[in-house]
């Protein structure tokens, strides 16, 4: 691999250029960073991409809804992202189209494109039958969601009871200082300042992948380790050590 190539979410947190910083630092490939990928490249073709590609059910394979009033949908949120929120997309699907839109000469898998996206997105699982929301979608490009750093790691089980209660007893979601003070254990809430810092394992884990095939590492204090609850996450992305002692060696700055 001789290039990476980041794209910014800028209705995000993520801090694009320190993540690209921070790369640098670690791998010999040359690091850039490009505008959102999704308004560089958002053709009509691709809103209806997106159509197809939304979840209809977690336990339903099919995807998809190409109403017209669903494509419009899409349409504008290609345009202004903040719209876009409470569905998950198929991660394939959407890596697919995504890869017909890198330009020709950058497809190869000598430079490879890593868009942060500001959507959610999954894959299905064949052993049971359901979604699951990714972080990353590996391979070119690797696709890389912020809400799904929130969102794909299951948050403690507290989280979900405390979440119920006041749905129950208010009708609303608990603020989120409540959830911070009652629920035990590590997680990240929307919009996290931790976010950037998090994000750096998810994307190097894509650059991996590409140079050596190994999709993460078993370790679990290792930023390649792909945790799928939160506090796994804390402790992979944002605790010391940065890398195990196998990856140290290839990652050091
Ligand atoms: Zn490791």
């Amino acid at each position: 691999m001789e290039s990476v190539t980041l794209y910014r979410a800028p209705t995000t947190v993520t801090d694009a250029d320190a993540i690209a910083d921070w790369l640098d630092a670690r791998i010999e490939a040359t690091v850039s960073v490009r505008d959102r990928f999704l308004s560089l490249h958002g053709d009509p073709a691709l809103a209806e991409t997106f159509a197809k590609a939304r979840v209809l059910s977690p336990y339903d394979r099919e995807t998809g809804n190409t109403m017209l009033g669903i494509v419009r949908y899409e349409e504008r949120a290609l345009e202004s992202p903040e719209r876009a929120g409470g569905v998950i997309y198929d991660g394939l699907a959407i890596q697919r189209a995504l890869h017909e839109r890198i330009p020709e000469s950058e497809r190869s898998l000598d430079h490879l494109h890593v868009p942060l996206l500001d959507r959610v997105v999954g894959t299905w699982g064949d052993h049971d039958g359901r979604w699951h929301k990714r972080v990353n979608v590996l391979g070119q490009p690797a696709i890389v969601s912020v809400p799904g750093l929130y969102e794909a790691p299951a948050k403690p089980e507290q989280y979900y009871k405390e979440q119920q209660k006041h749905a129950l007893l208010s009708g609303g979601a608990p603020p989120r200082e409540v959830l911070e003070n009652e629920v035990e254990g590590e997680f990240l809430v929307e919009d996290d300042p931790r976010t950037t810092d998090a994000l750096k394992g998810y994307v190097l884990q894509a650059c991996h992948y590409l140079d050596t095939g190994e999709p993460f590492c078993d370790e679990e204090t290792c930023r390649l380790h792909n945790p799928h609850r939160q506090p796994g996450v804390v402790a992979a992305q944002l605790r010391e050590p940065e890398f195990c002692p196998k990856h140290a060696e290839r990652y050091r700055p």
